[in-house]
């Protein structure tokens, strides 16, 4: 059986890869701090034999008895407010934990793939984003933390690859969704959903002309799946290209919930792209993906699972 690292394994995109490659025949080991993640999604995999998990700071050295296939490097704050709380932690996980995931990789001559993201554009002057776009980023901003955080781990990367011949790849993940996400994890789906369920209005942020472009979890855990057994080093984007402005996206949640709620509207946060949209021409030829869930199916999964927690969730405040 191959074995697989996963960190960030206890967060929303890390638990559901963990299932992923679970089903796909391969032993998983989890690693996580749960700075951002929750116990909770992995709770169904605590007696899965070809499952096992260690609590781990990925920042400190990671020592691992035995051989290893491949590592995903997942573990990060991942939503504006969780790294505009924690800046520090999030720039020494993008960049000193990939350092020592790099080095894990090299030691056990495993593939490593990182989670990059679209941020690494920034606020994009270029649309739709293709990977050739270098991105506009504004470095000493409150998100440059975690941008500069992932563009530096993009370069680590290929420099392991080119300087020590490292199989690595780069994923940049466009906005993703679905069950399992934190509902106050402060991200829009996450938020409109939980302020429909407490009967709050719906906070859109700045005009709400600002475009997003939701992909969900089911599809982009099959690009990173492919890109990881694909044979392409640089980066590549995985993201659904349907975009919709916040406004419009959150009159879709009004009736998706059927709250009797209405829209208000708040200051648009610092550096808050204006647009993104992923150019997923590549994925498409490389790795013959591409999205296949309408965002009416997702929202509506997602919108269930929200749904289903407790009261004592529903009415938790990280922030
Ligand atoms: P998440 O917050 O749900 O999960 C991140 C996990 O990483 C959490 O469980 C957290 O506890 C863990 N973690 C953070 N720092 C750690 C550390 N130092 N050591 C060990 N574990 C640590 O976020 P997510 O949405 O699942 O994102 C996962 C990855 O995907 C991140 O790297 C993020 O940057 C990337 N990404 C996600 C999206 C998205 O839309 N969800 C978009 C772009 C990129
Ligand atoms: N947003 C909003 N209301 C909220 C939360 C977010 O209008 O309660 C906006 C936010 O300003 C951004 C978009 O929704 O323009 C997506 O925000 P999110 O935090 O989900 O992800 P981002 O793509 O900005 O990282």
């Amino acid at each position: 059986m191959k074995k697989v690292l996963i960190t960030g394994a206890a967060g929303f995109l890390g638990s559901h890869l963990c299932d992923r490659f679970i089903s796909e025949g391969y032993k998983v080991m989890g690693m996580d701090n749960f700075i951002t993640g929750d116990k909770k999604n992995l709770r169904h995999l605590e007696s899965n034999p070809n499952f096992e998990f260690i609590e781990h700071d990925v920042t400190q050295f990671i020592k691992i008895e035995g051989e290893l296939d491949y590592i995903l490097h997942f573990a990060s704050p991942a939503s504006p407010i969780d790294y505009l709380k924690i800046p520090i932690q999030t720039l020494k996980v993008g960049s000193l934990g990939t350092h020592n995931l790099l080095g894990l990789a090299k030691a056990k001559k495993a593939r490593i793939l990182i989670a990059s993201t679209s941020e690494v554009y920034g606020d994009p002057l270029v649309h739709p984003q293709s990977e050739d776009y270098y991105g506009n980023v504004n470095t000493i901003g409150p998100r440059g933390v975690y941008d500069e955080a992932k563009r530096f781990q993009e370069s680590i990367t290929m420099a392991y690859h080119r300087f020590h011949g490292l199989e690595t790849r780069i994923v940049r993940i466009f906005n993703t969704y679905g069950p399992r996400m934190r509902l106050n994890d402060g991200r829009v789906i996450p938020a409109f959903m939980g302020q429909a369920l407490r009967g709050e209005d719906l906070t859109v942020f700045g005009d709400g002309m600002q475009t997003r472009s939701f992909c969900y979890v089911d599809d982009q855990v099959e690009g990173i799946y492919r890109l990881l057994l694909s044979d392409y080093a640089y980066p590549v984007n995985i993201g659904n290209p349907n975009e919709i402005t916040i406004k419009d996206f959150a009159e879709e949640i009004i009736k998706l919930t059927g709250t009797a709620q209405k829209v208000v509207y708040k200051d648009l946060p610092v550096d808050d792209p204006m647009q993104r949209r992923p150019d997923i021409t590549l994925a498409k030829k490389l790795l013959g993906w591409e999205p296949k869930t309408e965002r009416a199916e997702g929202m509506k999964i997602t919108f269930d699972y929200f749904k289903s927690l407790s009261k004592e969730e529903l009415y938790k405040r990280d922030h």
